[in-house]
């Protein structure tokens, strides 16, 4: 008998395996790439995802599963999501001029946008910052940079992302306001001088604008390179998997080409519309949480092993003083708190954890549980 597992090739279909077949067919980055690695939270206090702790009033869950039953689940949704993107337009401030695009999360979006340069086109972010800028580009064969923040308060280092967009011309810039990891708002002078002077698109990612009292979405009609991103993730919605963003019609009707036409299904329009006209309790839940970020920052401020960094969003990052943030994450998790650990990524990170902040209770666990793991 020919033993057929070793020649590298099913002969029957005249094949190559299938475990050689990736590197065949797949490009270089992609082999490359690690997946995005999600943490399974099951039994843990989960504090490591950015969500909004609670869960809806009974009185408006029985009015929200009321208003799903005229969805009609044998038909395609709307594929211009029009209730929606009016709900959307009228609670996010988006002036009548600009044009909207809606994806299945702004995770989605980031994807649409990059999927659209021409290839090898240059996409800068700052570091440390969202992580699926990075990813989406490198996978996508774009060239990306990445321009460290400033250590002492991961403010933008102008002369070095000046210098960047003289010599790269970036065609894409991505700003998180806030941003994540970090947690605080960019200077928006700083912001504003970048608009001025990229020749090419400028994203603020406003993934956290719900705890953040400040944002871009009014200087859509002056600057027409700004694309301003949101989610609903952040206020509530994360299960949902919706994210928006506004700018000029010129840029959106080339990216809502590639855009695939059913992206919003039909429960995510329904819900989240419902959820935007019945928004009181969001609001009031945003504003809770608010408050908690500023009783958990004064906590964490309060230990002189930690040192944490003032977040305009609705989690904070602390650095670990004369222990690793390694234990500490660990003995966190023995104690059933699961927050994110970023110290492997290095550089401005070393030693770094981010928590988001729950419920009172949660939050209360968690700086138990902190404070007896820096013991
Ligand atoms: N932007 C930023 C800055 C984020 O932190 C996140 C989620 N962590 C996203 C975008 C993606 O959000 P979503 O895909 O849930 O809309």
């Amino acid at each position: 008998m020919p033993d057929l597992l070793n020649t590298g090739y099913n002969a029957k279909f005249n094949m190559p395996m299938i475990e050689n077949l990736p590197s065949k067919l797949f490009r270089r980055e992609i082999l490359d790439m690690s997946a995005y690695h999600v943490a399974d939270a099951k039994n843990f206090i989960k504090l490591d995802a950015m969500e909004n702790p609670y869960s809806w009033p009974e009185h408006i869950q029985s009015l929200w599963l009321q208003s799903l039953q005229s969805s009609r689940l044998n038909r395609y949704p709307d594929p211009e999501a029009k209730n929606l993107s009016n709900a959307l337009r009228l609670h996010n401030g988006i002036p009548d001029h600009a044009a909207i695009l809606l994806g299945n999360g702004s995770d989605e979006i980031i994807q649409i946008l990059l999927m659209a340069l021409l290839p090898q086109a240059c996409v800068l972010a700052l570091e440390p910052s969202f992580v699926m800028y990075k990813q989406v580009a490198v996978s996508l064969g774009l060239n990306y940079r990445g321009i460290p923040l400033l250590a002492d308060n991961f403010q933008l280092d102008m002369p070095n992302i000046l210098a960047a967009i003289k010599q790269y011309q970036p065609s894409l810039i991505f700003l998180a306001f806030p941003n994540n990891p970090t947690g605080n708002l960019f200077n928006i002078d700083s912001i504003k001088e970048i608009l001025n002077v990229s020749t090419g698109l400028v994203v603020l990612d406003e993934a956290y604008a719900p705890f953040a009292n400040a944002s871009f979405m009014h200087e859509l009609d002056n600057y027409h390179n700004l694309l301003v991103m949101r989610t609903l993730s952040k206020l509530g919605l994360a299960g949902l998997r919706l994210g928006f963003m506004a700018g000029h019609p010129a840029i959106l009707e080339q990216l809502n080409k590639i855009r695939l036409p059913y992206n919003i299904n039909c429960l995510t329009q329904a819900t989240a519309t419902f959820a935007l006209e019945h928004g009181e309790f969001l609001l009031e839940q945003t504003q809770i949480i608010c408050q908690q970020r500023d009783l958990v920052f004064s906590a964490l401020q309060s230990h002189d092993k930690i040192l944490a960094y003032p977040s305009a969003a609705n989690f904070i990052l602390y650095k670990t003083l004369g222990i690793p943030a390694q234990l500490v994450f660990n003995s966190l998790k023995e104690q059933g708190v699961l927050i994110k650990n970023l110290s492997h990524q290095g550089g401005l990170l070393e030693n770094c954890l981010r928590v988001t902040i729950g419920s009172p209770e949660e939050n209360q666990a968690f700086l138990t549980a902190l404070f007896h793991a820096l013991k």
